[in-house]
C-alpha cells in the first residue's frame, strides 16, 4: 500500500470545518426524524477520516450536508475558508467541484444507459472543461489511473461491468475533475471481500497521487481501520467519538465504540473474551430518542445523570487527539 502523507496539526491546515450541523425529515404521522444532531468536526488536508456508525447513525445525511446536497437545516460548512452557505450559482458549483463523491452502490449509481467513457467524461461536459477530444483524453486518463483501459471498457454500459469494476469507473468519474476533496459513502460495502481490498488500494493510491483529502464512510470498524488518519463514529445522529485512529482501536473510550470493536473479528481468541459486554438491546427508534445521552438505554455504565444531560464531544486530557462524548468514559487501560 502507498506511503500516508503526514497528517498536518495547524489550524490552518483544516480543510473543511462543520460546525453543529443538524438535519431533520419528515417521517410518518407529521412526526421528524433528527437524523444529524449538533455534529462538529474539522477535517484536515491531506487526511483520511473514517466516518463509522451502524445504519440509520446519519453518515449518509452527514455526508450529503457536507456538499450542500441539501444544505443542513442549521449549522455551518466552510470548505478552504469559504462558508458554503454564502455561496450562490455558479461560486457554488465551482466549490463543488472541488468536493466529489462515491457512493455505496456502484451500479445503481451509474447511468445504465450510458457508456462507461461518456460517464466517466460527463462531469467534464458539466463543468463546461475542455473540447471532445481532451475530455475523451481525460476521461480515458481518469480510468487508466483506476487500472481500467478506455480501449477495452470505454465502450461498454455499468451492467457489462462487475461491481468492482462499477466502482473503478465511480471513482474515475470522481476524481476526473481533480477534487481536493473526496467524500466514499461507503464505497466497498457493496462489494465481494475479495474486491473490497483492491478498491481500498485504488483510493490510497489515488490519495497520494493526488494529494486527497478523504471522508470514509463506512459501517464496519475493520474496514476503517485500514485507512483511517482518525475515525469518528457516530450513533444517532449524534458524534461519540473521535480520535487518531491508533489510539481508537487501541483504548476507545466510548462504551458504544467499545461494543463496535468487540464485533470486530479479532485473530486473538484470548482478546476477544477479555472484551467487556458494555452494550445491550437494539437500537432505539430514531423518531423516539432516549434523553439525555442517547446510547444510554443500552450502556452498561449508565448513570441517572446520563439521562437528564447530554453529554458534549470533550477533549480526553490523557490522550492526545482524542475526544468522546461521555460522562463516564472507559479508563485508558
Ligand atoms: P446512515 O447512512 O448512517 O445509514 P442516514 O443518514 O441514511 O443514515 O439516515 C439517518 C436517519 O434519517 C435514519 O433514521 C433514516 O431513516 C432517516 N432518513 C434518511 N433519509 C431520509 C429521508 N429522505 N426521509 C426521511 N427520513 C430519512
Ligand atoms: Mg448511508
Amino acid at each position: 500500500m502507498t506511503a500516508r502523507l503526514p497528517t498536518p496539526v495547524q489550524d490552518t491546515a483544516t480543510l473543511l470545518r462543520a460546525r453543529n450541523l443538524v438535519q431533520t425529515y419528515h417521517a410518518r404521522g407529521g412526526r421528524r426524524v433528527q437524523a444529524l444532531s449538533d455534529v462538529s468536526f474539522d477535517l484536515r488536508r491531506g487526511e483520511t477520516l473514517g466516518v463509522v456508525g451502524e445504519s440509520g447513525s446519519g453518515k449518509s445525511t452527514l455526508a450529503r450536508a457536507l456538499m450542500a446536497l441539501p444544505a443542513p437545516q442549521s449549522g455551518s460548512v466552510d470548505f478552504d475558508g469559504v462558508p458554503l452557505a454564502q455561496a450562490r450559482g455558479a461560486a457554488l458549483r465551482a466549490l463543488r467541484r472541488r468536493m466529489q463523491m462515491v457512493f455505496q452502490d456502484p451500479m445503481s449509481s451509474l447511468n445504465p444507459g450510458q457508456r462507461i467513457l461518456d460517464i466517466v467524461q460527463m462531469p467534464l461536459v458539466v463543468a463546461g472543461e475542455g473540447g471532445a477530444a481532451e475530455r475523451r483524453a481525460r476521461a480515458a486518463q481518469a480510468l487508466a489511473d483506476v487500472g481500467l483501459d478506455a480501449g477495452v471498457v470505454g465502450k461498454r454500459r455499468p451492467w457489462e461491468l462487475s461491481g468492482g469494476q462499477c466502482q473503478r469507473v465511480s471513482i474515475a468519474r470522481a476524481l476526473v475533475l481533480r477534487p481536493q476533496l473526496l467524500v466514499c459513502d461507503e464505497p466497498v460495502s457493496a462489494l465481494d471481500v475479495s474486491v473490497q481490498a483492491q478498491v481500498l488500494n485504488l483510493l490510497e493510491d489515488a490519495k497520494a497521487a493526488h494529494g486527497l483529502t478523504l471522508l470514509f464512510i463506512s459501517h464496519d470498524l475493520g474496514v476503517v481501520r485500514s485507512v483511517s488518519d482518525r475515525v469518528m463514529v457516530m450513533y444517532l445522529g449524534k458524534v461519540c467519538e473521535l480520535a487518531p485512529a491508533g489510539s481508537l482501536y487501541r483504548a476507545p473510550r466510548h462504551p458504544y465504540t467499545a461494543t463496535l470493536l468487540a464485533s470486530v473479528p479479532s485473530p486473538d481468541p484470548a482478546r476477544r473474551l477479555l472484551r467487556p459486554a458494555l452494550a445491550h438491546g437494539e437500537t432505539p427508534s430514531p423518531l423516539d430518542v432516549p434523553s439525555g445521552c442517547r446510547f444510554r438505554t443500552r450502556c452498561a455504565r449508565a448513570s441517572e445523570r446520563c439521562a437528564r444531560e447530554a453529554p458534549a464531544l470533550q477533549a480526553c486530557a490523557d490522550a492526545p487527539g482524542h475526544a468522546v462524548a461521555c460522562h463516564h468514559p472507559l479508563p485508558l487501560s
